[in-house]
């Protein structure tokens, strides 16, 4: 049986990898040390004994007992309200994290797959993005400390491929949307449908002419197993390149949710973006990969699953653990 190791398991993305994983008949280690992560995510594989939980944060040492095969470094806040409430974990977790997770790697003889993000593009000049472009990114604007960390972690992921022949692979991950995202991270998907929810009106930042390309969970995971399963370590964008514009997407969570709300315009946080599509062509010839589910389609199954949280749920601000870390 394989042993795979997941970091960020209560996450978003990493409680769904979890999943696929298990599915796919692997024994699986899932770290998270709860900053923005929530056991909710997980619950339904603790009574599972292929699955076991650590609650760990990977910036530190990371020991692991026995075998591993393959490493999945899942672990980082990854909204933009994240990074600027934990902007120092948000820069430990993608480079003292990665850091260790390699070293685990090299230790255990494991494949490891990074977590990457399309911010590596940052503000992009070339439209869609190719995975050959260096990218347009602020180091010392807001979205920095995400952006260089994700950054110095493809720089690091490929020096233990060439000098120490660790096998690697990166996925550069494009807006991402589905069930267990967390209704209140302040990302525009979640946003809407809770403001839709509560009967308040759909805050558009800027003027709504900036585009975004929204991949649903499953195709995401998908193209995650395929990317690890092959032999390719260079770069690779994945994500849904069906672009649109923040303003269509508004009008789209309107129609969905039947709400009477209206839009209203709030000022466009800095540096945010102006354009963002993955160019696929490599995931499409090296993986044989492309997302399967419209947007239509995904994002009826994630209205589903936000109306189905409680009301204290969905009128809470926030339900993370920042203020614990902020503290120490
Ligand atoms: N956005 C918005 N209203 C919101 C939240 C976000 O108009 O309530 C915009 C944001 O300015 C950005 C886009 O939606 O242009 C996507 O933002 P998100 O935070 O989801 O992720 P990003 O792709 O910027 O990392």
């Amino acid at each position: 049986m394989k042993r795979t190791l997941i970091t960020g398991a209560a996450g978003f993305l990493g409680s769904h990898l979890v999943k696929k994983f298990l599915n796919e008949g692997h024994y699986v280690i899932g770290m998270d040390n709860l900053i923005t992560g929530s056991l909710k995510n997980i619950e339904e594989f603790q009574s599972n004994e292929n699955f076991e939980f650590q609650n760990h944060d990977v910036s530190k040492f990371v020991e692991i007992d026995g075998a591993l095969d393959y490493i999945l470094h899942f672990a980082s806040p990854a909204s933009p309200i994240d990074y600027l409430k934990i902007p120092i974990q948000t820069l430990k977790v993608s480079s003292y994290g990665a850091h260790n997770l390699l070293g685990l790697a090299k230790e255990k003889s494991a494949r490891i797959i990074v977590a990457s993000t399309s911010e590596v593009y940052g503000d992009p000049l070339v439209h869609p993005q190719v995975e050959e472009y260096y990218g347009n990114v602020n180091p010392v604007g807001p979205r920095g400390v995400y952006d260089e960390a994700k950054r110095y972690m493809e720089a690091v992921t490929m020096a233990y491929n060439t000098y120490h022949g660790v096998e690697t692979r990166i996925v550069r991950i494009f807006n991402t949307y589905g069930p267990k995202m967390r209704l209140n991270d302040g990302r525009v998907l979640p946003a809407f449908i809770g403001q839709a929810l509560r009967g308040e009106d759909l805050t558009i930042f800027g003027d709504g002419s900036q585009t975004r390309s929204f991949c649903y969970v499953d195709d995401l995971v998908d193209g995650i197993h395929k990317l690890l399963m092959s032999d390719y370590s260079q770069p690779v964008n994945i994500g849904n390149p069906s672009e649109i514009t923040i303003s269509q997407f508004a009008e789209e969570i309107i129609k969905l949710t039947g709400t009477t709300q209206k839009v209203c315009y709030e000022d466009l946080p800095v540096n945010d973006p102006k354009q963002r599509k993955p160019d696929i062509t490599k995931a499409q010839s090296i993986l044989n990969w492309e997302p399967k589910v419209s947007r239509e389609e995904g994002l009826k199954i994630t209205y589903e699953y936000f109306k189905s949280l409680s009301v204290e749920e969905l009128n809470k601000k926030e339900h993370n653990n920042f203020d614990k870390y902020i503290l120490k």
